[in-house]
């Protein structure tokens, strides 16, 4: 074989490096209103409200209340690695806003675009500006804006058109949305929730902020599911071992559904944690007389220093120090739950 000349190798583009990177923050619709949704939450909102167009590939509009965004920031909101939630690295071990990097909204703007109406307390008026690859079209603009912050997507990946294609001939996206919607609901209570499609004149879920997580459950889940839980709470705090607290709601053995949902926070972050869910799986199979999948929601807080929330770009996965030891804890928890509805549900069948 005749021996090639080494390639030459040369830097990328910014442009493209961006680009790239982008693609990996904003995989699909659900990745962008999720990071649109969680600045929602950072910025205190007590109300936010999602529509969405074409499953998200024409349009994702999230609208909050929350404290707005700075005048003065506007020129470098959208550019990467600008935030307002972490100075040092050091902080990412106590951090507890959802957003940490300051790249979701420059991703956004890399591979949609992107427009922002905002407004902050005492302002007379909001502005308005729109966002190409970073940085601002234009200066921004004076506009009539109630509170909070507006930020609209409009022909995501409309520059990448293998990603583009794949999702449009996929099952649509908004079903997705919507799931990810109820699931932020029954978690913040505190916060009123709504997801439409664009044009339709009902919210697909509509949640009302209530101090009571059952009624929440209820009003995302149906009566059905609500009908159907019961509490569960457990609490480590021996230093020696993995200190967590964990309260939720688990389907009884009335419930019946093909399959599992499991609604997880951890440091009041939504994620995933596959061990978990099999580990809980598994302890249904093996109480429970009819084959039901469980419904499951959760909440576990841990030290902030036991949780590493940087192992992936779109935040969805954390490790957790002594994850094992935590998943062992939370099976004895659901098993006794479990045994004391079984034998309390044959009681009552009896008499
Ligand atoms: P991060 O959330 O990691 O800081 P983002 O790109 O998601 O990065 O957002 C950049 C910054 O823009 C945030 O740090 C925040 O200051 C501001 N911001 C984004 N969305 C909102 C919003 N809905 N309300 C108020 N400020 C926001
Ligand atoms: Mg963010």
């Amino acid at each position: 074989l005749p021996r090639k000349e080494p390639p030459k190798i040369h830097r990328l583009d910014e442009s493209v490096v961006n680009r790239i990177a982008a693609g990996e923050v904003i995989q699909r619709p659900i990745s962008a209103v999720k990071e649109l949704v969680e600045n929602s939450l950072d910025a205190g909102s007590t109300s936010i409200s999602v529509t969405v167009k074409d499953g998200g590939l024409k349009l994702i509009q999230v609208s909050d209340d929350g404290h707005g965004i700075r005048y003065e920031d506007l020129p470098i909101l959208c550019e990467r690695h600008t935030t307002s939630k972490l100075s040092a690295f050091e902080d990412l071990q106590t951090i507890k806003s959802m957003g940490f990097r300051g790249e979701a909204l420059a991703s956004m703007t890399y591979v949609g675009h992107v427009t922002v109406t905002t407004i902050t307390g005492g302002q007379l008026h909001g502005y308005r500006v729109s966002y190409r690859d970073g940085v601002m079209e234009h200066q921004p603009r004076p506009c009539a804006a109630v509170k909070g912050t507006q930020i609209m997507i409009e022909n995501l990946f409309y520059n990448m058109t293998a990603r583009r294609k794949t999702l449009q001939n996929s099952a649509d996206d908004y079903s997705k949305i919507v799931d990810l919607i109820s699931r932020f609901s029954i978690h913040h209570t505190e916060v009123s929730f709504s997801c439409r499609k664009h044009g339709a004149a009902r919210a697909d879920v509509h949640s009302i902020a209530t101090s009571s997580r059952l009624d929440a459950i209820r009003s995302v889940y149906g009566m059905a599911v609500a009908r159907d839980v019961m509490e569960v709470a457990a609490l480590d705090d021996d230093p020696s071992r993995s200190i967590f607290k964990m309260d939720g709601y688990i389907s009884n053995s009335n419930y019946s559904a093909k399959k599992t949902v499991m609604v997880l926070f951890i440091n009041d972050r939504l994620v995933e944690c596959s061990a978990l869910k099999r580990a809980i799986e598994v302890v249904y199979a093996a109480t429970l007389p009819k084959a039901s999948k469980p419904f499951i929601y959760m909440s576990i807080v841990l030290p902030p220093e036991h949780v590493d929330v940087n192992v992936h770009p779109t935040k969805k996965e954390v490790s957790l120090l002594n994850q094992e030891s935590i998943i062992e804890n939370i099976q004895t928890v659901v098993e006794l739950k479990l045994r004391n509805c079984n034998t309390s549900r044959t009681f009552h069948t009896q008499t």
